[in-house]
């Protein structure tokens, strides 16, 4: 099956393919949405309008169903921050298209009807379905409808009513492997994106598919095996496994940098009860649908998902992660799992980001329009946004406009996208990254929590979160799951034979490396055609003088080190 560019103009309602252009042959997932952008959409555009384009990209390494290695990333010019931004997940939707010679999904155009599709994507090609009578369905409901409709074996990338709404804290929900629409591409407003082009849904049928060609099946093989035994034997790996994400709770609690009732502290007294170690518990305690360990896509041998069930053994939802739990828990002062499962569940359902609303929420306790600890309010607001009420607009725009039009100036955001579950004033590296990743405020842009550095001292930061960011836009361009690093860090020779056994290039030992530089060159540039300058690498000025208890430290990594971040020839 030769792999092509689709494209499908959603206005003259066709899909085409088309040879793939020589320059975008050796980019993928993350790199090939900034190329694309820099090729295809002016920088400057309304992102909602006709000029930007949904791009649907899977890794260079998705086909073959290697550990972890089958993401798929979709980006576009963010509503939200107004840059570049590509939101990578798991599940089957990367496999799916890769199986179909896709190499790249792009979208393009705005219809003129004010009506409601379907991309239906098979072997034949691509076509356009009416789908007008899902509209103001939830994620869950409609995907059980397209399940009964198109057969169990389809991957399906959708939006909800935070789509349909254009609310820029939407995403793209993807099936995993269970057929459960739980693996969002949450971050940047891309599901406002998608809604703008109204479409409720992409419908992928690979079943006269077939997987990717290998240009060396011995060395690919060999490669791929090397590669899983490092990840098992890897000692992060088995905490993933037992806690998934949530494993972060603890320990970003005990570096002080949990976010606590809207970023003003770093320690939470409820950490223990939402805990990763006090949800297996629960989970084993409870059994029926509940387990701890889940693999979102298949062949993941970390599994670090989870399914979160009830005292009666049926599904709450799948799965409860650590930014889910630090921004709806914590940062709410919510100590009740199942109460952010339930929240959780709600806003997958709506296809909303629980980073960005966890903050917007977070800064509405502020303003007073709910205690914090107080769950049922938290629902009650989320309510709002599925009314579509102009407050609930408000809290689905997330936490920038939630700030502005509340009148709270202590707003958690970098370029407009809300910070992750770690407070740049104790874990300051990431700090560095939520400034300066063009990415916006984006823990998986560079998380450095795991450095052995002070993580509160401002001196190395700038370095860790380089070496950091650089790393992560080349696994975001591989569909290389951030813990499946785990399995390449002592052998990134893996990559290198990885590449080589599937597509026969001959590249060197520091692609990883090579390939993160040219994607975060990429998206600078398209960043600085948009009107980016070193003003907007920046974090909130309140950061830089409001001490975060229990250190008391401020963020204070010096300007001159936020402007070298990119600064590395
Ligand atoms: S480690 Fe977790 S997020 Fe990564 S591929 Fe496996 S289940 Fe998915």
């Amino acid at each position: 099956m030769e792999v092509q560019v689709w494209r499908a103009d959603v206005e003259e309602r066709v899909v085409t393919n088309e040879p793939v252009p020589a320059s975008w042959e050796q980019l993928g997932g993350r790199s090939l949405i900034a190329r694309i952008l820099l090729d295809e959409v002016p920088a400057t555009c309304d992102p909602l309008g006709p000029f930007n384009k949904l791009i649907i990209a899977p890794g260079l390494l998705v086909g073959h169903m290697v550990s972890s290695c089958d993401r798929i990333s979709i980006g576009g010019k963010s509503p939200l921050t107004g840059g570049v931004k590509e939101s990578n997940a798991g599940g089957s939707t990367g496999l799916k298209l890769v199986h179909l010679g896709i190499k790249v999904l792009i979208l393009e155009g705005t219809p003129t009807e004010d009506k409601w599709w379907i991309l239906h994507l098979n072997a034949n090609g691509g076509r356009y379905e009416p789908a007008d009578d899902l509209f103001g369905h939830g994620v869950y409901q409609t995907t059980q409808r397209l399940l009964e409709c198109y057969g169990p074996k389809i991957g399906i990338a959708l939006i909800g009513p935070g789509g349909e709404m254009r609310l820029t804290a939407a995403g793209v929900q993807n099936l995993d492997k269970d057929r459960e629409p739980s693996r969002i591409s949450a971050r940047g407003g891309l599901g406002a994106v998608m809604g703008a082009k109204r479409l409720k849904a992409i419908v992928i049928d690979s079943s006269g598919g077939e997987k990717p060609p290998l240009a060396d099946p011995e060395l690919f093989k060999s490669a791929q095996k090397h590669y899983t035994k490092e990840l098992m034997d890897h000692p992060q790996t088995a905490s993933y496994t037992n806690y998934g994400t949530a494993a972060m709770t603890r320990m970003s609690d005990g570096f002080g940098g949990i976010p606590t009732r809207n970023y003003s502290s770093g320690t939470f007294e409820g950490v223990e009860k939402i805990s990763g170690e006090a949800m297996r518990d629960l989970l084993l305690a409870r059994g029926g649908a509940s387990n701890p360990t889940h693999a979102c896509m298949t062949g993941c041998t970390i599994r670090c998902s989870n399914v979160f069930g009830d005292v009666k053994g049926n599904n709450i939802v799948s799965p409860v992660e650590y930014e889910t739990i630090g921004l709806i828990g914590a940062n709410l002062g919510i100590d009740d799992l199942d109460a952010i499962a339930h929240i959780n569940w709600e806003l997958n359902d709506l296809g909303l980001d629980s980073i960005e609303i966890g903050a917007a929420l977070g800064v509405a306790a502020e303003a007073g329009l709910m205690e914090f600890g107080d769950a049922r309010r938290a629902m009650e607001l989320i309510s709002e946004i599925r009314q579509g009420t102009t407050l609930g607009r408000v809290l689905g725009s997330g936490a920038a406009v939630t700030g502005r039009v509340l009148g709270v100036g202590r707003v958690p955001v970098a370029k407009g996208q809300a910070m992750a579950g770690y407070d740049p004033r104790a874990i300051k590296g990431t700090g560095v990254t939520y400034a300066t990743s063009p990415q916006g405020a984006d823990h998986t842009a560079g998380l450095t929590i795991r450095a052995k550095v002070n993580h509160l001292d401002p001196k190395e930061q700038m370095e860790i979160s380089r070496i950091s960011q650089i790393k992560m836009a080349g696994y975001d361009t591989l569909g290389i799951c951030l813990f499946g690093g785990f399995g390449f860090a002592k052998t990134p020779g893996s990559i290198r034979d990885l590449l080589k056994g599937r597509y026969g290039w001959d590249v060197g030992d520091d692609v990883l490396q090579e390939l993160g530089r040219e994607t975060l060159k990429l998206e600078c540039a398209f960043n600085q055609a948009a009107g980016f300058g070193p003003e907007d690498d920046r974090l909130p000025e309140w950061m830089t003088t409001e001490p975060l208890p229990p250190h008391n430290s401020v963020f204070d990594v010096p300007n001159e080190d936020l402007d070298r971040v990119f600064d590395w020839t």
